[in-house]
């Protein structure tokens, strides 16, 4: 057990058990030993590795969907390009290097970077060059308003999510509680729960018994949020995500640590927490707040229409046999369905006025 187990079971020793969301906020973003805050959890020598480490393919077409949707916009000048939840920074540098190829749009935009993690904050900014002229905030809710695109990237799976469970007797919570004798941590079922019935999808309250309903209410909020700009100034969100176009039951929370599946309660803090995203509700809260919703498509198809074909071959042309390779394995990991290209999967939101975004016509 670590030290913030050790400090979570005393808080559960003496105020009872904690729900499932509690217990993932604690364990990814505690200010002093979240798995988020402290370190570096990505690439090769980390716990997982994300798209836009596998290649600059990937934030490089984001950024040229970002250049298309700004000019669809009408060309604003400024305009907001925020990411959440941006990692090593990555994809953002990716996105602006593509960006010279539109200069007029590079100009106009204004990075804001969203992070929670104080680490991860100050590794975006070695990522992104000198003089770029980026802003940095904790929440989406301090970022300026203003016609907006946001892009994320892996963001809405590390959000905490609450489980329900229907029993005979009706919908409970999993929570958290102490383990057997009271030593280290166990998943319990709590009482009946009244809010059960209206955080769970109409559509599955009808569930048997042994169903598990998994309801994100950080991320049905944040993407709320997203709506309700791109509804008052205008713009377009791109999210891309592992999880299910529409609400189903199953549980999918899973703690990944060095490539490998880890105990979710064993080591909080220690190891990334993770759950599919619900891409149905994201889409609802950001529709009920004034915007569109298109997709989710399938990653590899969103990748394949804005041209990673062709930008392969580009990088191909000036590699090496060996850099070569790597290009086409990079794709191809982005892409089959084998690996990344379907399992992840991309929503855009946008101002009801704007049309179909880039790879979703
Ligand atoms: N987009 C990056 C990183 C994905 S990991 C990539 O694709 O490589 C999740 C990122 O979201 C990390 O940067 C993490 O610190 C950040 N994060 C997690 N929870 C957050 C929260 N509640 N608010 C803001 N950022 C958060």
């Amino acid at each position: 057990m670590t030290a913030l187990g050790d400090r979570l079971a005393a808080r559960i020793a003496r105020f009872g058990p904690i729900t499932v969301a509690d217990y993932m906020a604690e364990a990814l973003t505690d200010p002093e030993a979240g798995y988020y805050m402290t370190g570096d959890p990505f690439g090769a020598g980390g716990d997982f590795v994300t798209a836009p480490e596998v290649s600059q393919m990937f934030g490089e077409l984001i950024g040229l969907w970002c250049a298309d949707t700004w000019a669809r916009m009408g060309a604003p000048d400024p305009v907001l390009l925020v990411e959440l939840g941006p990692g090593r920074g990555t994809l953002m540098a990716d996105a602006l290097r593509a960006l010279r190829v539109t200069p007029d749009c590079r100009a106009a935009l204004r990075p804001h970077l969203v992070e929670i993690s104080p680490a991860l904050g100050a590794r975006q900014r070695q990522t992104l060059a000198a003089g770029v002229d980026a802003s940095w905030h904790e929440r989406l809710d301090r970022v300026p308003e203003g016609p907006l695109l946001v892009i994320a990237n892996e963001f809405f799976d590390a959000l905490p999510i609450r489980q329900f469970e229907r029993r005979p007797e009706g919908w409970c919570e999993r929570l958290v509680a102490l383990g057997p004798g009271g030593k280290g941590l166990a998943f319990a079922l709590g009482p009946p729960s009244a809010q059960a019935q209206i955080l769970i999808p109409a559509t599955l309250r009808a569930a048997p018994a042994g169903a598990v309903v998994e309801v994100s209410a950080p991320g049905i909020a944040i993407a709320g949020e997203i709506g309700r700009r791109l509804a008052a100034h205008g713009g377009a969100a791109l999210i891309v995500d592992y999880g299910h176009a529409a609400p189903r039951t199953g549980a999918t929370l899973q703690a990944v640590r060095r490539h490998a599946a880890h105990d979710v309660l064993a080591e909080p803090g220690s190891a990334d927490l993770t759950a599919h995203v619900d891409f149905a509700a994201l889409a609802r809260a950001a529709t009920e707040a004034g915007a569109r919703a298109f997709g989710p498509v399938d990653q590899g198809e969103l990748l394949e229409a804005l041209g990673i074909g062709a930008r392969a071959e580009a990088l191909r042309g000036s590699a090496s046999p060996a850099e070569a390779a790597t290009v086409d394995a990079a794709r191809h990991r982005l892409t089959d369905g084998a690996e990344m290209g379907t399992l992840f999967k991309a929503l855009a939101l946008s101002h009801p006025d704007l049309g179909a975004p880039a790879g979703f016509g």
